[in-house]
């Protein structure tokens, strides 16, 4: 096996007259892609850029992200993509952190990161959303230039690192090789039957391994047609929805998109595979899609680390709460605090084993070893269980779980009891010091526009159906959750604002 990049060029040749990627109205073919991806890799490469380098890019969603992401990979370099949401700061951090030779930014930030890289000596250019910027002026400059040799890069080689979604700590850059990213989007291909008759409407952000592994590398190589948005956005989705064959998104996009009447058993008659991923999927989210459009949303649980580990399976495979059977290749197994395996239905440590598992945490050595058992298990850091059919369903995790008096309390059961609750919207279940239980179950609630409900009510409500340890013993009121740039909750977050409250 070769580099990502020689499988992406393969498909793309052999795409022929078919348009791969639509993009602002236009649609263009595997040659044209490769033409623009060589013509990035010169640019690349007169910046310095060798094998093995980092390129830290902070940039918006466009065609030319794309071209410059696989450039990156044509290099044999490492891309390293961040968050568009980051400021200063966090910017500093993970440049002292990454150490690459070439940043490229959206020129809105390039004062201030100039002032910041000059301090490291590394060379800055820029990217904006309509493709243009210093990065492509370069590129085009070389563009009468012989083209550019191939690179030989090596399955082992590092494609990425992608830094983590920050929800239960610091940031941390999970490297990943070609061989990962190459193995885990071909499954992907395979289980979910992306053909070349697909339209993947993309509207998921590239800095994350969702839109850029999950979705972009997964359709490029099964030569399905990626029709590009520039963000999701219901107005833009109901536009191009006619056609599209496939979508992926978070849960919030789906609840987004059931929020407007216009989405229909009409609308969307063309979708043949929707899937969802990233963040907790709610069953009343599954069945109001259902009932909405007429077809089963498809759960995946992944993580940066891993790509995708486990995936319910088109048709007949979904599972309503699951997050699905572990993909080929992948071995996972529900294990006790010192690794041993539990049997079905047991609730333990989600681990996994296999070729999609990264190469460790970039320069954190100790890190990456306690995070491993002896056997090459990774640790996830979720909680779940494995059903008799070998399904897996999570149940939140490790950092998250409440031990109150001795017993432990899963979030996620005691959150969706809530939120079955008439006049609730969504909450968080967490866990607070208390002198008495250790940590004291607490429950934070957004109601519905409009309502108004006790907190004794609430109260009362769950002792109906839960286990006096499991009930709350504070329920409080907030008009929206603390979420992260990925639309992950915050736990920790809620944790320490609300850290005084049994004080
Ligand atoms: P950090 O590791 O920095 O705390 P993070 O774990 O949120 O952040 P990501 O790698 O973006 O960073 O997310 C992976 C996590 O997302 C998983 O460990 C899991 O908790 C959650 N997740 C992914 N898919 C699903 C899903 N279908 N259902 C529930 N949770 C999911
Ligand atoms: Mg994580």
């Amino acid at each position: 096996m070769g580099g990502l990049y020689a499988a992406i060029q393969e498909a793309l040749l052999g795409s022929g007259e078919t348009a791969v990627i639509e993009w602002d109205g236009r649609a263009f073919r595997g040659q044209e892609i490769i033409n623009e991806i060589d013509l990035a890799a010169r640019a690349l490469d007169a910046s310095g850029v060798k094998r093995g380098d980092r390129v830290l890019v902070q940039a918006e969603k466009s065609l030319q992200l794309v071209f410059l992401y696989l450039a990156v990979l044509r290099q044999g370099a490492v891309f390293v993509p961040l968050n568009t949401g980051y400021r200063a700061k966090e910017f500093t951090y993970f440049l002292n952190d990454a150490l690459p030779a070439l940043v490229i930014c959206d020129p809105a930030s390039e004062a201030e990161y100039s002032a910041i890289v000059s301090e490291n000596g590394v060379a800055l250019l820029t990217l904006n959303a309509e493709g243009g910027g210093s990065f492509f002026k370069r590129a085009n400059e070389l563009r009468e230039r012989g083209s550019i040799d191939d690179v030989v890069v090596d399955s082992d080689d590092l494609a990425a690192i992608v830094y983590t979604s920050g929800t239960t700590g610091r940031s941390k850059g999970a490297m990943l090789s070609n061989a990962n990213l190459l193995s885990n989007a071909r499954t992907l291909g395979q289980v979910w039957g992306l053909t070349k008759n697909d339209v993947l409407l993309h509207t998921l952000p590239l800095y994350h391994i969702h839109g850029l592994f999950i979705s972009l590398n997964t359709a490029l190589l099964a030569g399905t047609r990626v029709r590009l948005l520039p963000r999701f956005d219901v107005n833009l989705v109901m536009d191009v929805l006619e056609g599209s064959t496939i979508f992926m998104g978070v849960p919030t996009y789906y609840v987004r998109l059931l929020a407007d009447s216009r989405f229909d058993r009409e609308a969307a008659k063309d979708l043949r595979l929707c899937i969802s991923g990233s963040a907790p999927l709610l069953t009343e989210t599954f069945d109001a899609f259902e009932e909405r459009a007429g077809k089963a949303l498809l759960e995946r649980y992944g993580m940066s680390e891993c790509g995708v580990i486990a995936s319910n399976l088109p048709g007949a495979g979904i599972r309503r709460g699951s997050v699905g059977l572990p993909l080929p290749g992948m071995e996972l197994q529900i294990a006790d605090e010192n690794g041993s395996a539990l049997p079905a239905n047991a609730i333990g440590s989600v681990e996994v084993r296999g070729v999609g598992v990264f190469r460790g945490y970039w320069q954190m050595p100790d890190k990456t070893k306690a995070e491993f058992r002896p056997d090459g298990f990774f640790i996830t850091g979720d909680l779940g269980k494995i059903d008799e059919e070998g399904y897996l369903h999570l149940v939140g995790r490790a950092k998250d779980m409440v031990i109150t008096g001795g017993l432990n309390v899963y979030p996620s059961e005691i959150e969706a009891v809530i939120n079955a609750l008439p006049a609730v919207e969504e909450s968080a279940v967490i866990g607070i010091p208390h002198a008495d239980f250790g940590e004291a179950v607490v429950a934070v609630i957004c109601l519905q526009d409009g309502e108004r409900v006790e907190a004794d009510l609430i109260i009362h409500a769950l002792k109906q159906e839960l286990a006096g340890f499991k009930v709350p013993k504070a329920v409080l009121f907030t008009d929206v959750l603390p979420r992260n740039a990925m639309g992950k909750v915050e736990k920790a977050a809620l944790r320490n604002t609300n850290a005084g409250l049994f004080a």
